[in-house]
C-alpha cells in the first residue's frame, strides 16, 4: 500500500428529516473535505448544500435503488484510491428504508473502511417520543399495499411481543387502522407525524380510539406508526398443574415447595397453583 496515500473510506451521513437545524457539524465539515458525495436525487441534495453556502462543485453522483449495485462497484473502487467518499440520501439515515446497504456490503466485503457520521433517523426518533416500550422493537417498512399481504403480517403479529414500527402514507393511514383494530383493538398506538417540522404532532391512545378518531379528520404529512406489541397470554391446562402437583407430592414435597416448582416451571400464577394444590391434597385424603 502506498504509505502517502490517506486511507479512503465511504462514510454514511445522516441528514435532517425536518428541521435543517439537526445538521451536524460534522457532516458539514465531511461535505467540505468530501472528494464525492452520492446522493439519491442531487437536484434535492442541491438545495442542501446551498443551504449550507457548501458549493458541490461537480462532486455530486446519483445512486438510487435502481442503479445502486452498479455504483457500489465505482464506490469501491474510489475508496480503495484512498478517497473520501460521503453516501446521502434525501432524508434521514441513509441504508434505513433508503439506498445504501448494498454499497455498505460491496465496501465492508472488500476489505475497505466504512464509517458514520449519524444523526436524524424517522424511526428511533419517532420511536423514542411514542410512549410505548423501547427496549425491544421490530421495523416492518412501509405497509404492503395488497390486503392479502397485510392479512398475513397481521397474523404473524398477533404473537409479536416487540413493539412494531412501519411507516404509512397520510392517505392509507385510516384504513390500515382500522384494518389493525378489528385485530388487537386494545393495543396502544401511536402515530407520528411531521417529526422535527412545524405540525410536528403525536396521537396516542388504543387502536380503537386512533383509527375512531382518524375517521373524524384529515391527516396530512409524513408518517410513522409505532404499535404496542402483543403480550403473550399462555393458557395452561388445569388438568396439567395437577398432574404436576400429583407428581410432585408422590415424591414426598411439601406443598409449598410443590407450589414454588410448578407455578415457576409452567410459568402460571402461584395463587392458581396454590388453589388447585388445595383440592388435589383434599382428593387425595382418605
Ligand atoms: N432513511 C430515512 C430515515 O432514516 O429517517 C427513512 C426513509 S423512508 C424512505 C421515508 C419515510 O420515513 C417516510 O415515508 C415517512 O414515513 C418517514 N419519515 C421521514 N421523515 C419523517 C418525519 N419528519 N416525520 C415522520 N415521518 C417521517
Amino acid at each position: 500500500m502506498d504509505e502517502t496515500r490517506p486511507e479512503g473510506q465511504l462514510v454514511l451521513v445522516a441528514t435532517p428529516i425536518g428541521n435543517l437545524g439537526d445538521l451536524s457539524p460534522r457532516a458539514l465539515e465531511l461535505f467540505r473535505s468530501a472528494d464525492v458525495i452520492y446522493c439519491e436525487d442531487t437536484r434535492h441534495s442541491r438545495v442542501l448544500f446551498s443551504a449550507n453556502g457548501i458549493s458541490s462543485g461537480g462532486r455530486l453522483q446519483a445512486l438510487h435503488e435502481h442503479n445502486e449495485v452498479a455504483q457500489s462497484e465505482h464506490v469501491v473502487t474510489r475508496v480503495r484510491e484512498g478517497q473520501l467518499v460521503v453516501l446521502i440520501s434525501d432524508a434521514g439515515t441513509p441504508g434505513i428504508s433508503d439506498p445504501g446497504a448494498r454499497v455498505v456490503a460491496a465496501v465492508a466485503a472488500a476489505g475497505l473502511r466504512v464509517s458514520t457520521a449519524p444523526g436524524p433517523s424517522a424511526v428511533v426518533a419517532a420511536l423514542s417520543i411514542s410512549g410505548l416500550p423501547t427496549e425491544r422493537f421490530v421495523m416492518e417498512g412501509f405497509m404492503p399495499r395488497k390486503a392479502n399481504e397485510r392479512v398475513r403480517l397481521f397474523s404473524t403479529w398477533a404473537e409479536e411481543e416487540r413493539t412494531i414500527v412501519f411507516y404509512e402514507s397520510p392517505q392509507r393511514l385510516a384504513g390500515v387502522l382500522s384494518e389493525l383494530a378489528r385485530s388487537f383493538p386494545e393495543r396502544r398506538v401511536a402515530v407520528v407525524r411531521e417529526l422535527t417540522k412545524l405540525h410536528e404532532e403525536v396521537l396516542r391512545g388504543t387502536l380503537l380510539e386512533v383509527a375512531a378518531h382518524l375517521e373524524q379528520r384529515e391527516i396530512l404529512g409524513e408518517i410513522v406508526v409505532v404499535l404496542e406489541g402483543g403480550r403473550l397470554v399462555v393458557e395452561v391446562d388445569a388438568e396439567l398443574i395437577r398432574g404436576a402437583l400429583e407428581e410432585q407430592f408422590s415424591s414426598g414435597v411439601s406443598t409449598r415447595d410443590a407450589v414454588d416448582f410448578v407455578a415457576e416451571t409452567l410459568g402460571v400464577a402461584r395463587r392458581l397453583v396454590y388453589q388447585l394444590a388445595l383440592d388435589v391434597r383434599k382428593d387425595a385424603t382418605p
